[in-house]
């Protein structure tokens, strides 16, 4: 992205429809400018670029003054000496309480799997207290992420890994599809290297035999659409992410052919019933694939998102999805609890139905519920984070490792020497074969043996690291 300034940031306001005291918003920009003069970021930039691209993600959200302004002043009381109280007295009360949420939530200084459960407890605070504060820490994590290349590899690795483990699930659980797959893929490319560059070929590949495909079926279904008097207000393809697909390719054997929905067809009409005139039109111009209908619309997921869904057999036999949906369950799935402020700032919210709002408001409910409930973190970690877990060296050290990984990834992980010499373990004082599959809480001890040279050949059979496998390939070249 190219450096933003004041005048991108009014031109975004007026951009989204919102109606900003642009003076105030100035007033913020000039005063952050100020208070970060003598810094730089780690790419040289002047620091004012940070705040600025935070201001802007949160404006492309839609929200509300108070927390745009707290963007832009997001770093100032971390980063340098100016008080918060100054904050107070220029923008008022609620700016203020942002930007101490902020950053409250930034200073977290435990190691692994301590961190791990303060950096969620501490989420959980901040958004029991005022959710805003989240969303502003999204749209701060999403621009350091962008300029990840510039710190030292331990540093990405670890902002690399929380984003995925904390932020990602969060928005998830928030709705806000937008940020996470940006969150997510941004994220991946550092945190697994390999398998990042290896799920992006693949894609690429596979997308090319396909993108023709999606231009014949657009431009019929477009016809079709009008024949039937139906007016779209968007047509558009949407390709999956490449977390999310390197996620699924894993549950489907690595075969990108049982991947239906890589590039699906989105579909937004103006209303609920033009909705399901679609799905019918679709299904009379091709088979639907069996099982593959869902109706989110009916029975929206649990994170508030709601479409039609289908997958159908074109003509020459490839499977396409769609999503069919109306502007504000367009809005929700990209904005999630965003576009909540969205709707009470035009005083439009009546025109969301009681019903969609349920998730909000139980969310809420259920981060009131749950400050300093340590119980109820461990059952929310066990259920958001399923894809890692937490497993501990005999000292007590954590190491964390995908799911159903066994002690040969664990050795591999603590050490490629370790990992060479591994010739048993144990796990919770228990001798165990070596493909035995690991679980979060588990004391994994490795047992090796000094004059073993080189790591056992048949072991990639069963692993589920990168780094191990890829130690041990190299160890046979
Ligand atoms: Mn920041």
């Amino acid at each position: 992205m190219t450096n933003l300034t004041i005048n991108d940031l009014i031109k975004a306001t007026k951009d989204n429809g919102l109606d900003l005291d642009l003076t105030l918003l100035r007033q913020a920009f000039d005063y952050a400018d100020t208070a970060h003069k003598n810094q730089k970021r780690r790419s040289g930039e002047p620091y004012i670029h940070h705040p600025a691209a935070t201001a802007h993600t949160l404006i492309n959200l839609k929200l509300d003054q108070a927390t745009i302004l707290a963007g832009l002043l997001h770093d100032v009381p971390e980063e340098t000496a100016e008080s918060i109280h100054e904050i107070k007295r220029q923008f008022g009360e609620e700016v203020a309480f942002l930007v101490e949420g902020v950053t409250k939530l930034g200073t977290i200084k435990y190691r692994g799997l301590e961190r791990y459960i303060e950096n969620l407890r501490k989420m959980f605070v901040a958004m029991a207290s005022d959710i805003r504060v989240i969303l502003i820490k999204f749209a701060d994590r999403l621009h350091n992420l962008r300029t990840l290349e510039y710190l030292k590899p331990e540093k990405r690795l670890r902002i690399a890994l929380e984003t995925l483990e904390i932020y990602a699930p969060i928005a998830n659980r928030l709705g806000i599809g937008e940020i996470k797959g940006e969150l997510e893929d941004l994220s991946f490319k550092y945190a697994y290297p390999e398998k990042y560059h290896e799920t992006k070929s693949l894609f690429e590949k596979k997308y090319r035999e396909r993108r023709h495909t999606l231009t014949e079926i657009k431009e019929k279904i477009s016809a079709e659409l009008k024949k039937e008097s139906i007016k779209p207000i968007d047509i558009h393809g949407r390709t999956k992410h490449l977390y999310s697909l390197y996620r699924k390719l894993r549950l489907h054997d690595n075969d990108i052919n049982q991947i239906y929905d890589l590039a699906a067809l989105r579909i937004i009409v103006s209303n609920i019933r033009d909705c399901y005139a679609v799905l019918g039109i679709i299904h009379k111009l091709w088979k639907p694939l069996k099982g593959r209908i869902k109706d989110y619309v009916a029975t929206p997921k649990p994170n508030g998102y709601q479409s039609l869904h289908t997958t159908v057999f074109c003509d020459d036999g490839q499977v396409v999805e769609f999503q069919i949906r109306d502007p504000q369950m367009h809005d929700l799935a990209e904005h999630g609890i965003a576009a909540h402020w969205h709707y009470t700032e035009k005083g439009k919210l009546s025109e969301i139905p009681p019903k969609k709002l349920d998730w909000i408001n139980q969310l809420l409910q259920w981060q009131k519920e749950l400050r300093d409930n340590k119980k109820y973190l461990e059952s929310l970690k066990i259920d958001a984070f399923q894809n890692r877990i937490f497993v501990f060296t005999p000292r007590g050290d954590v190491i964390d490792l995908p799911e159903e990984s066994t002690p040969v990834d664990f050795a591999f992980a603590i050490h490629s020497d370790i990992g060479f010499r591994c010739s048993g373990a144990r796990i919770n004082d228990r001798i165990v074969r070596l493909d035995t599959s690991l679980k979060s809480g588990d004391v994994c001890e490795i047992i090796t043996d000094k004059k073993r040279k080189k790591p056992n050949r048949d072991w990639l059979k069963f692993i589920k690291t990168s780094n191990a496998k890829y130690r041990i390939r190299a160890a046979f070249k």
